[in-house]
């Protein structure tokens, strides 16, 4: 089967099949053999490694992660692009296509039977509507993974990227920069998709950390903090986190440890690197 990075050869694909686009599964994609390198190469893909691939579509990225990879599981929640599948990844053995809502796959066991629970890398070209669930979801449930490189909204990418003090930083950087290193390898335009999406996309690379950068002595209620300072962004970490019901915690005593931490009773937490967050929450629950 020839490259279905070249449009042509995907709109061949399509027509041959009478696909129709689900807008509601976040359908875009890739035309373009460029872009489709670029995700390969910065996902450092060997013969050694198990990839994990999310929302193959009608198999473009599959077809290139099947020649650099050992084995590729590839999880496609529509039934219509099954068939196609099957016929677009005839020439490879090494790939295993489950017909699945990726966010209700337990990957912690597919990475057991696939891998025997060594670490595998995850590379997607995510569909769009549940990209913060599915990161989160890798993360949390503590898979064993090297790295995710992925295709995502460019805003998205600018918002797993920064640091304190920028409009884009939120519960979603801290999130993310405390399981992984986040890098953006490439921005990519609209015109690389069929159909073309209303936003502009990015590739970013997130690399696990063997280790978090910080020590907190209770991750849940530290991204719970986090979560309420940015609910209520505009107010001090005083109010935000004293009027949040689930955290459970005293005006006076977020006051009291703000003193400690040397600083402002006025901060807000949007100023409040990682670093701060774990503090604040390690002495909370002191
Ligand atoms: N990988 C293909 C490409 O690059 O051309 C398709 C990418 S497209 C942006 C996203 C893909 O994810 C679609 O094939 C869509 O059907 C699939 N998808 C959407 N929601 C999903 C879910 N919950 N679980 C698994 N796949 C999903």
């Amino acid at each position: 089967m020839a490259s279905l990075g070249i449009p042509q050869n995907t709109i061949e694909v399509l027509q041959k099949y009478n696909f129709n686009f689900q807008k509601k599964f976040g359908q875009n994609f890739l035309i373009d053999t460029s872009v489709l390198t670029r995700i390969i190469d910065a996902a450092e893909i060997t013969k050694d490694d198990c990839v994990l691939e999310i929302g193959p579509g009608i198999g473009t990225m599959t077809q290139y992660l099947a020649e650099s990879a050992r084995e590729v599981v590839a999880v496609e929640i529509d039934k219509a692009l099954i068939p196609i599948l099957e016929d677009t990844l005839s020439a490879y053995d090494n790939v295993t296509v489950i017909n699945e809502d990726i966010l209700k796959v337990d990957i912690n066991r597919l990475v057991q039977e696939k891998n025997a629970g060594k670490a595998i890398k995850v590379v997607a070209n995510l569909p769009y509507y549940i990209t913060t669930p599915i990161i989160m979801g890798l993360f949390e449930s503590g898979v064993p993974l090297q790295s995710i490189t992925i295709m995502v909204q460019k805003e998205v990418a600018d918002r797993m990227q920064v640091g304190p003090g920028t409009k884009d930083y939120g519960a979603l950087s801290l999130a993310v920069q405390y399981y992984a290193k986040p890098e953006i390898v490439a921005n990519v335009p609209p015109n690389c998709f069929i159909p073309r999406p209303n936003v502009g996309s990015a590739v970013i690379r997130l690399t696990r950390h063997e280790k978090p950068p910080v020590e907190v002595k209770d991750e849940k209620h530290m991204f719970a903090l986090i979560r309420a300072s940015f609910n209520q962004r505009r107010k001090t970490l005083v109010n935000g986190l004293g009027n949040a019901g689930n955290l459970n915690v005293s005006k006076e005593k977020v006051a009291a440890v703000l003193e400690e931490m040397g600083k402002s009773p006025t901060v807000r937490g949007e100023t409040f690197t990682l670093e701060d967050f774990a503090l604040l929450s390690n002495l909370l629950l002191s």
